[in-house]
């Protein structure tokens, strides 16, 4: 018996400018420490063929499976604002597609596989600590309901990688819908490629947007859908209190899947201005600036397609300036609809907006517990407003808040326990909380001990449900606990 991939590749298929023919790089003693078994059957992968010594070589990039199609993709991207023209997988490889059993193509990846002709000055490889981080929070990110890349498996190598001191290297297997990202047109804008430009907006479409073919211009539905789903995302980040912390346009997908998980957290009290990154000094990527800079991406892809649009470098500009002034309305649009379900309101009203500002202000002030207020407040729903009250510096503050809540309520005709499960629902429980990410990388790294990161992902794995036995991974760090900031690994 082999284990068995069926790939069905179509990118390795487009011209051989968009990326580089390459193999992973042999390691000396892969060891599997887990497997995603639900995502391998969604795959279409057998989960026991994969977790067997040859399943395990492959994950780390030791054997290539056959029907493979080893490639490094080439993107440019900007990074904290400053253009790289030539940035590429330096330290991924596409091992192939497969059509998952929904008949969604999804790309398999090993990330820290080794060196390929993208590696610049880095050594193609990954540590453990950020490939558990990565691992962690992405199917946390899945299980809250959120597009994302998955992930299928991580392998230790046996061989040490060298960042400040040597570590555990890792090979992360992600699963992603595909890894296209505004850095991959950038790349051939950059070099005024416009006929890699359409293969690549044609390929997006047929693969992703497969509804914009009959569309009377394709390539501004394109833009216009890249927009929706970056706008929706963005907002699904901000009601959970997520933090990608590096939004480069590299790391921007064009699927509308969370795609690069580096020093991203998750924020425990409530701060707009909270960045956690070790290398957003600028604050760049804080919290409250992610919808900003989402646009901010979403207008150099629209920079690429500007060719596409029209020879008329005026009117294509003033078409494409139209389609980004969707953004902020659909952003809007979705964040106040999911902040409204989050407080539990059925209904729209004048003043609800406002009335969500001053919860969220008040939270700010008194370093209210994101998560755990608006998980509390469904409680509080049910009249239990004890535990609601305590996020807060001064529970005054929500008292006097509540009141008015209380009164917007009554107006509706849903009763308490409705309106506590519907707000349960959205709210959840459990995030990955960054103290306690810290804690597994630290067991694993450290102690070669993988048992709290086993836990922590199966708590994770329900974040809306209650579950008791586990009800510390919902607590916030004590002071002593708290992560300030958090790095690539890179
Ligand atoms: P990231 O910060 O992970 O989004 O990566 C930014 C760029 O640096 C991408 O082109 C990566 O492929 C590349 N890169 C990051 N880490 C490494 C590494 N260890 N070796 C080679 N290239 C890397
Ligand atoms: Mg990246």
């Amino acid at each position: 018996m082999t284990v068995h991939f069926p790939f069905q590749n179509s990118y390795s298929a487009l011209p051989d400018s968009f990326f580089a023919r390459v193999a992973p790089t042999p390691v000396t003693a892969p060891r599997l420490i887990k497997l995603n078994r639900p995502l391998a059957v969604q795959l279409g992968l057998d989960p026991d063929m994969l977790d067997t010594p040859e399943g395990a070589a492959i994950l780390a990039g030791k054997t290539v499976p056959d029907g493979a199609d080893p490639i490094a993709m080439a993107y440019a991207g900007h990074q904290f604002g400053h253009f790289v023209p030539q940035l590429g997988d330096g330290r991924a490889i596409l091992l192939g597609e497969v059509i998952d059993r929904e008949g969604v193509r999804r790309d398999i990846q090993l990330k820290g596989s080794g060196p390929t002709p993208f590696s610049r000055r880095g050594d193609g490889r990954a540590a453990l600590g950020p490939v558990l981080r990565e691992y962690i929070v992405s199917e946390a990110m899945f299980a809250l309901g959120i597009p994302t890349t998955r992930s299928l498996a991580a392998v230790v190598t046996g061989e040490h990688v060298i960042r400040e001191t040597a570590l555990p290297g890792a090979v992360l297997t992600r699963v992603a819908s595909s890894h296209i990202r505004v850095g991959t047109f950038q790349f051939f804008a950059a070099r005024r490629d416009t006929d890699a430009i359409r293969a690549l907006a044609d390929h997006v479409i047929v693969r992703h947007y497969p509804q914009l073919r009959e569309a009377e211009r394709p390539y501004h539905a394109l833009l216009a859908g890249v927009v929706a789903r970056q706008a929706e995302l963005v907002a699904r980040w901000l009601l959970v209190g997520f933090i990608h912390g590096v939004m480069n346009t590299d790391n921007s997908s064009i699927s509308g899947e969370t795609i690069d998980y580096g020093p991203c957290a998750f924020m425990d009290a409530y701060n707009p201005a909270q960045v956690f990154s070790s290398i957003d000094e600028m604050g760049r990527y804080a919290y409250a600036n992610q919808p900003r800079i989402a646009l901010w991406n979403l207008t150099r892809l629209a920079e690429c397609l500007l060719p596409l649009f029209s020879d008329d470098q005026e009117k294509a500009v003033a078409e494409a300036q139209d389609i980004l002034g969707a953004f902020s309305d659909q952003f809007s649009a979705a964040y106040q609809a999911g902040l409204r379900k989050k407080v539990g309101l059925f209904t729209e009203r004048d003043g609800d907006e406002a009335l969500i500002q001053d919860l969220l202000d008040a939270m700010a002030k008194n370093q209210a517990d994101f998560t755990l207020t608006f998980r509390k407040l469904g409680d509080a729903a049910a009249d239990d407003a004890a535990d609601v009250r305590a996020q807060f510096m001064e529970p005054a503050a929500f008292d006097e808040w509540a009141g008015r809540w209380r009164a917007r309520i009554a107006l509706e005709q849903q009763g308490a326990a409705e309106r506590q499960a519907a707000m349960h629902a959205v709210n959840p429980m459990f995030i990955p909380r960054n103290h306690r990410v810290e804690a597994v990388i630290q067991a694993a790294v450290h102690d070669d001990d993988y048992a709290p990161f086993e836990e922590l992902v199966k708590v994770l794995a329900n974040p809306f449900e209650d579950q008791p036995e586990y009800a510390a991974y919902a607590d916030p760090p004590l002071p002593d606990q708290r992560v300030l900031r958090t790095f690539c690994g890179t």
